[in-house]
């Protein structure tokens, strides 16, 4: 598989063409934005443990047939994918409430929903990603009647799959983003899985301390967000070291894969 020219960089990958047209190289950056990109660094590492985490999320989802975009993980930060065309929706699916619904309702943080929760937002940073109503999706064609249908049962099953394989490991899953690709599987068009599963993606809270293990450390300044992933990871059996791995481990870890290449 050869790495071709660069075909898109978005806030935290970037996606290279290859000698298969059929099949993209997605590459993790270390870059964290928040807040639509007004804040903005580099945490060394988390592009590394996004790749791993999310590989291991897809791969076992596709075992339980949510058709998805992963073919493999190449090294520490890359993974070949299907080319898709990604719906400009993001799926969100909320358990508990906290973050924006709390400021948009009133709702109070931490309320535990009755069922699970999807919202829709346009994806478009210059509107700052704006939710939106299933009426919107149709009448403006982002997506159709068909595929919603199809995306909301692989929504519900991936967040069914998802909570017990977090709860197995001491986590409570609170909400998650989803994307969705168009691709033809077999000739016939089809919706698949696509983007990453990963502490970016999701809101992670420890089962007994309600410690966030997600991306809301860097959001709200709470540090430590390299222990936090790395703890997922282990907790999902992902990591065997019995060493901490700390940024500068998993920047070695990274760094000794790019030498052997
Ligand atoms: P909220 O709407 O409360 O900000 O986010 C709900 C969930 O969706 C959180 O788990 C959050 O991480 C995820 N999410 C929503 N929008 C984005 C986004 O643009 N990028 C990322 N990485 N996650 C998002």
């Amino acid at each position: 598989m050869k790495k071709g020219k660069k075909l898109y960089e978005g806030k935290a990958k970037i996606i290279y063409a290859t000698n298969d047209k059929n099949l993209v190289i997605q590459y993790f950056k270390d870059d964290a934005t928040a807040f639509n990109n007004q804040k903005k660094t580099t945490i060394e590492g988390k592009g590394v443990l996004n790749n791993r985490i999310s590989e291991h999320i897809l791969s076992n989802l596709s075992q339980i047939g949510i058709k998805n975009h992963l073919v493999k993980r190449l090294n520490m930060r890359e993974q070949i994918i299907k080319l898709v065309e990604i719906i400009p929706i993001e799926f969100i699916v909320r358990n508990v409430a906290t973050g924006s619904i709390t400021k948009r309702l009133g709702i109070e943080d931490g309320t535990v929903l009755k069922e699970p929760l999807i919202e829709y937002c346009l994806k478009d940073d210059k509107l700052g990603d704006p939710l939106i109503s299933e009426e919107h999706i149709f009448a403006f064609d982002w997506a159709s009647k068909v595929e919603i249908d199809k995306i909301k049962k692989m929504v519900l099953r991936i967040n069914d799959f998802m909570i017990g394989m977090f709860r197995g490991v001491g986590i409570k899953l609170i909400d998650f983003k989803l994307e969705f690709g168009r691709t033809k599987i077999d000739g016939k068009n089809d919706v698949i899985l696509a983007d990453e599963i990963s502490p970016d993606t999701c809101r992670l809270w420890d089962s007994i301390t309600e410690k966030k293990l997600d991306k809301d450390r860097f959001r709200k300044d709470l540090g430590d967000l390299i222990p936090a992933y790395t703890e997922v990871a282990k907790r999902l059996g992902i990591l065997h070291e019995q060493s901490n791995v700390s940024a500068v481990n998993v920047t070695k870890l990274s760094s000794v894969k790019r030498k052997k290449k």
